[in-house]
């Protein structure tokens, strides 16, 4: 069983895959709390729902990318059974982790996006490592979200401490939403010369708004 906040399709509003047509799946919960979270309605409730259930709304759109989101969806053990299901259907999978959570468990035929939390989200410590060395260059790709340039500092550190240019796919550097100097961001993200890095703005709220759900 897995518990479920929602299950929509949209288009993906982030990463390399950003405009994409793609089926939802937002899993209930999650251990950390940032604090520009834009989920805190999956910290609680959800519906309980069956692995056959869930495929069975995810089938219907007939839609060959899925995302598994939440909340934190490896937080739930049952994360991986059906994340290993999507993959034997033959979707192309999307994983959105918080990167509290080890990822070693994944399916290696699912593309990782993984944060990497900044000083600013107040959860920089819970970051978990070790998942930075599972990265594969040719699909997983890393997210910071960057409030201000302490912030921008710290994910430079991290990006060389890792190697993440050669590591990931991609460096996606997301403001946080109504509060970020989007020109400074600009200005830095340009400045820095990664060869992978991405300014990306999340899609979705342009089209439907902020505290639009379910799009
Ligand atoms: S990891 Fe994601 S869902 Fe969890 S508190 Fe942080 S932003 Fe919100």
């Amino acid at each position: 069983m897995l518990r479920v906040t929602e299950i929509f399709h949209s288009i993906q509003g982030e990463s390399t895959h950003a405009g994409r047509p793609c089926a939802f799946v937002r899993l209930t919960g999650c251990p950390m709390r940032c604090t520009w979270c834009d989920s805190e309605y999956t910290f609680t409730g959800g519906e309980q729902m069956t692995f056959e259930e869930v495929l069975g709304r995810v089938r219907a759109y007939g839609c060959p990318l899925v995302e598994v989101t939440g909340g934190e969806p490896l937080a739930q053990r049952g994360a991986f059974e059906l994340i290993r299901r999507l993959c034997d259907e033959n979707y192309e999978v999307l994983i959105e982790t918080g990167g509290y959570v080890s990822t070693e468990e994944v399916d290696e035929r699912a593309k990782i996006i993984l944060d990497v939390k900044c000083p600013a989200s107040g959860e920089a410590g819970r970051n978990h490592w070790p998942n930075l060395e599972r990265l594969r260059a040719d699909r997983d790709e890393i997210k910071f979200v960057v409030t201000d340039r302490a912030d921008w500092d710290y994910a430079l550190a991290v990006v060389e401490r890792y190697d993440l240019t050669r590591r990931a796919l991609a460096l996606l550097v997301s403001p946080v939403w109504g509060t970020t100097d989007l020109p400074a961001l600009a200005g830095w993200v340009t400045e820095s010369g990664l060869p992978n890095a991405r300014m990306q703005i999340q899609i979705h709220k342009l089209v439907w708004g902020a505290d639009a759900r379910g799009v």
